[in-house]
This record gives C-alpha cells, sequence and structure tokens, in this order.
C-alpha cells in the first residue's frame, strides 16, 4: 500500500502503524517568521510514526524490494544507517516479519541506540574514524554482512534510487499541496540527498523557479562536489552532527537539482535546535537545527513575497544526551556565550485611554475628600 493509498480514508482506523506513514503537518513557525520578515514553514517528519523522514524510505525500499524479489519472507534487512532509517526499517520489518541488522558508526546517540534495540534491531557499532572503504566502516560492514547471511538484503539508502523515489511520491507533493504550489524555496539536510534529490524533482517538475537548498556540514565533501565536481579527500573530518553531510558521493544526491550547498557548523546547529524549541515548541532533532542556521546564511536573498519551507528531518528527543543537555554543550563549548534570548513579541500595548475631564474632577474630589476624612 503506498503512502498516498494510506492516507485517503483518515477517519478511518489503520491497518496498522505503516499506514500512518506521510502527511506529515506543514507547521507556520511564527517567531521565525517575524524576525525575518518572510513567511517561513517547517515540513515537521517527527510526526511519522518512527518520529523521522526515514520511514517514508524504510517502507517504500522494503516494499520495492519485495516486488523485486530481492527480499523473501523471514529474510534479514541490512543497512548502514545514523540511526533513524535502522529505527524505521525496524519498525517495517516488525510488520512484515523480517529480521534487521544495523551497522551505525560509533559517534550515534545512545538515544538512537536504545531505540534501535528496543524496535528489535540488532546493531552493530563501527569506528566512526573509519574511512568508507575501510572494512570496518559501518558501510563495509553492511555489505560483508549481507554476503555472509543467507536470505538478506542489504537496501543501500546511499545508492539505491528507491530512497529519493519515496519521497518523489510522497514529500514533494504533499509540501506542493500544502503550500497550494506557492513553495519558493526548500531548504533540506542533504546526506544521502534522497530527501531533498526527491521532494527537489517533484517541486521543480509543477515549478522549475522553486529554489533548492541542500545544507552540508563542515567535515563533509557535499558543497565541494558540488561546486567543483570533484572528490576533495581534505574536506573530510569529524563532527558532531548526525545525518548532516557525507565523507561519499552518495547515488541518491542528484547534484543537479540542487541549486547550492549552505553549510552549518556543529555549534550554530545545536544553538538553533535549541532556539526552535524555545520559541516555535517544537522539539527536533540536530539537522532540523542546521537547516534553521543555513536559512539565517541565505535569508538575505530572500524577499517578502516568498514562500520558504525547511524540512525538519527528525524528532528531539533523539538527542536528549547531546544538544538538549547542557553539561555536554558546555564540555563541547558551545555555552561559551550566553544563548540568544527569545525577541519580545511586537503586540502593541494597548492604548492607554486619558481620563474625561469629569472623571478627573471627581477623582480631585475623592482625593481632597479623603484627606480631610470626609469619606466613610
Ligand atoms: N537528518 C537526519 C537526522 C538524518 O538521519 C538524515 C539521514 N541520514 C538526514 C537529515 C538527511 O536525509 P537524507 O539521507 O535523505 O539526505
Amino acid at each position: 500500500m503506498s503512502i498516498q493509498e494510506n492516507q485517503s480514508s483518515p477517519l478511518r482506523p489503520f491497518p496498522n502503524v505503516l499506514g500512518t506513514i506521510g502527511w506529515t503537518p506543514l507547521i507556520h513557525l511564527a517567531s521565525i517568521s517575524d524576525e525575518i520578515g518572510i513567511p517561513v514553514y517547517a515540513k515537521v517528519e517527527a510526526y511519522n510514526p518512527g518520529h523521522s523522514a526515514k520511514d517514508r524510505i524504510a517502507l517504500y525500499m522494503v516494499e520495492k524490494a519485495e516486488r523485486e524479489g530481492r527480499l523473501q519472507p523471514g529474510g534479514t534487512l541490512i543497512e548502514a544507517s545514523s540511526g533513524n532509517t535502522g529505527y524505521s526499517l525496524a519498525m517495517v520489518a516488525a510488520l512484515k516479519g523480517y529480521k534487521t541488522l544495523i551497522t551505525v558508526p560509533s559517534k550515534i546517540s545512545k538515544e538512537k541506540l536504545n531505540l534501535l534495540k528496543a524496535m528489535g534491531a540488532e546493531v552493530e557499532i563501527c569506528p566512526k574514524e573509519a574511512a568508507p572503504e575501510d572494512p570496518r566502516s559501518y558501510y563495509s560492514r553492511a555489505v560483508a554482512l549481507s554476503k555472509e547471511i543467507p536470505n538478506s538484503c542489504y537496501l543501500d539508502q546511499n545508492h539505491h534510487l528507491a530512497n529519493s523515489e519515496a519521497h518523489y511520491h510522497s514529500t514533494g507533493p504533499e509540501i506542493w499541496e500544502q503550500t497550494e504550489g506557492k513553495v519558493t524555496h526548500f531548504l533540506c539536510a542533504s546526506g544521502t540527498g534522497g530527501t531533498i534529490s526527491g521532494t527537489a524533482r517533484y517541486l521543480k517538475e509543477m515549478n522549475p523557479s522553486v529554489k533548492v537548498i541542500g545544507i552540508d556540514a563542515y567535515g563533509s565533501v557535499l558543497k565541494k562536489y558540488h561546486e567543483t565536481n570533484e572528490f576533495h579527500q581534505d574536506e573530510i573530518y569529524s563532527n558532531t552532527l548526525e545525518g548532516v553531510g557525507k565523507s561519499i558521493i552518495p547515488g541518491n544526491t542528484d547534484f543537479q537539482i540542487i541549486d547550492e550547498y549552505v553549510k552549518a557548523a556543529d555549534r550554530e546547529s545545536a544553538l538553533c535546535a535549541r532556539q526552535i524549541a524555545r520559541e516555535e515548541g517544537l522539539l527536533v532533532g540536530y539537522s532540523s537545527g542546521a537547516v534553521l542556521a543555513g536559512l539565517y546564511k541565505m535569508m538575505d536573498t530572500l524577499q517578502p513575497e516568498d514562500c520558504v519551507v525547511l524540512l525538519f528531518s527528525d524528532h528531539g528527543s533523539r538527542y536528549l544526551s547531546k544538544i538538549f543537555d547542557d553539561d555536554w554543550m558546555t564540555a563541547q563549548g558551545f555555552l561559551d556565550q550566553p544563548e540568544k534570548k527569545r525577541a519580545p513579541r511586537t503586540t502593541p500595548e494597548p492604548a492607554v485611554q486619558k481620563p474625561s475631564i469629569r472623571e478627573r474632577v471627581v477623582a480631585t474630589f475623592r482625593e481632597l475628600a479623603a484627606s480631610a476624612n470626609l469619606l466613610p
């Protein structure tokens, strides 16, 4: 059942949890829109049942593998994941009777690790510093395990185009419909590139002038590759952001369709995620903070009549021990300067009515009478 079909009759009971994937809300960011003077909306993917955009691709990739005969009943789903795709796959597997084996980099947050296990996935933690071609890396281990384990299927979110197709068929049409075709700018974190590329392909088919801005991390090769068409090894170094940027060129990133990449740093992304919680009441993840940081960097190019959509990939509860933990933030040196205080709302004070002459005469009389003890 496709995501679009799932949502055709939302008042009836859903056949199972997978039926609730997609059709996440588009939410106006009132405080941020006020601040920059342009309407800004967030596509909040934490409303998916697995609390991230990866639910969409997990369901789509598994059903495509089933249709193509790459996945047999009782088989094992294998994926290299920074956590979210693994969790969504484990959720799909729970409903469809598969096993799940996820290789993760050691920088994964504790919450994501525990969530994977809670959903029944088997997890192998791989050294985060291992280069992709290193046999110890989480990419290489996923490939090796898929060769060792009979009746297993490596879904390969980086290169298998089912990833971006899922967003072409769901996220793109949803944003188009929810903005009534008014979206002018789409900002999205780029990891595998599936979310940004699939969504952008649909939006640009509907209106070729929609601007698509990818958010990349410092320590990732994507922005430089987009600008030079060359892979720069010296761009790679470790960072604390999760899910944003890459040390490989993923097949799911359509560099032609992305107009521009903006880099977001670890610290500013963390502070922006905290700002979103405190100003908009939305607890979203670290990469969502990176997207807001990216917006601040390119907002000078926007016009008041533009309509900006930010994609917030996942839920903030996955980062309680990181960006929402003051001790972690302090240890990283991210709280050296005081955090931005919320600007007071610019609601005008109610106009003070001046008392009439009669009211002033009565008040004066009352004061005189009170001082002369004439009043009871
Ligand atoms: N944010 C988070 C938290 C993620 O886990 C990912 C996926 N790695 C992304 C953003 C980027 O999404 P995509 O892989 O579709 O580019």
